[in-house]
């Protein structure tokens, strides 16, 4: 499927996990793909992973969180592409598990001002440079806590989430008159180090993904090329009707109401 021949599509946090996988997608499918992150040697990285696909890669540093940044980021993209009609703002961070009375301030601030605050910024100065290209879709990065999956001691990360949930919806009814669709993605667990992070050692990683496993009905971890394919379909022509709406990515992971607990037998027994 080529879905995006001849657009230009933004990336936020595309140096690694989610959003490097769906910057690859949609170089695979024709796009000029516009790299954001803060580690600029892997927007770098994956900017010459698409060139030596053949297709254009741009790759920009940038704190989601600093509006200098963003104002740059989408200046830079007009000017070497002189148009922008996908942005997936996906840049997020996990943060440090506390209880409320332990969380230092600081910490509630770093989590909001990169997953809330850099989508907003994203969405004030991106919309303008879609409206200037004729419309578009922009895709934002949700999660199964934002509604579905509940963290103990994650206040920051699942208030951010919430956040972006009520932001994507007032945006797609601001914009729709410009045609541009506006929706968001909520994946459940996906491997990638953001996942295990703040919960494990890198080195037990395997074996905290092994015991999530026993719990998703459909038997697996999510995989980054999962949660792409959903916000390439959400980009692309073939959701042409969609906005506003939430899309939950989770193998079936918030299906069960006790998916938290630790039991890893709590999932229904074969019916055979
Ligand atoms: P990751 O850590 O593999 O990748 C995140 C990328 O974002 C990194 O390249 C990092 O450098 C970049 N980044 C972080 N802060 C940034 C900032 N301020 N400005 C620019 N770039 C920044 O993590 P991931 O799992 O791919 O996460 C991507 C998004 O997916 C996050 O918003 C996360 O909350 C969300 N998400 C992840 C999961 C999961 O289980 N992994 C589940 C639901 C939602």
């Amino acid at each position: 499927m080529k879905r995006f021949e001849g657009q230009v599509a933004l990336v936020t946090g595309a140096g690694h996990g989610i959003g490097r996988a769906t910057a690859l997608r949609f170089a695979a499918e024709g796009a000029s793909v516009v790299i954001v992150d803060r580690d600029e040697a892997s927007s770098i990285a994956v900017a010459q992973e698409i060139k030596a696909a053949g297709q254009n890669g741009l790759p920009i540093r940038a704190d989601v969180s600093s509006t200098d940044d963003i104002q740059q980021m989408i200046a830079l993209t007009m000017q070497h592409f002189g148009k922008l009609n996908v942005m997936f703002n996906n840049a997020g961070i996990g943060g440090i598990s506390h209880t409320i009375m332990e969380m230092p301030e600081q910490d509630w601030d770093d989590v909001i001002a990169v997953n809330l605050r850099g989508i907003f910024l994203s969405c004030k100065y991106g919309v303008p440079a879609l409206i200037q290209s004729g419309g578009g879709a922009i895709v934002n990065m949700g999660s199964s806590t934002a509604g579905w999956d509940v963290l103990p001691d994650s206040a920051h990360y699942m208030a951010s989430k919430e956040g972006i949930s009520g932001l994507t919806k007032s945006l797609a009814l601001q914009v729709a008159r410009y045609n541009i669709r506006v929706n968001a993605i909520c994946p459940g667990i996906i491997k990638t180090p953001l996942s295990y992070g703040q919960n494990t050692d890198a080195r037990e990683a395997d074996k905290y993904f092994e015991r999530f496993t026993q719990r998703i009905p459909l038997r697996r971890i999510g995989m980054p090329e999962d949660v792409a394919s959903a916000v390439a379909f959400l980009a692309s022509a073939d959701a042409q009707y969609i906005t506003g709406s939430l899309l939950l990515i989770d193998g079936g992971q918030t299906l069960q109401s006790w998916s938290n607990a630790p039991e890893a037998d709590a999932y229904p027994k074969d019916p055979v």
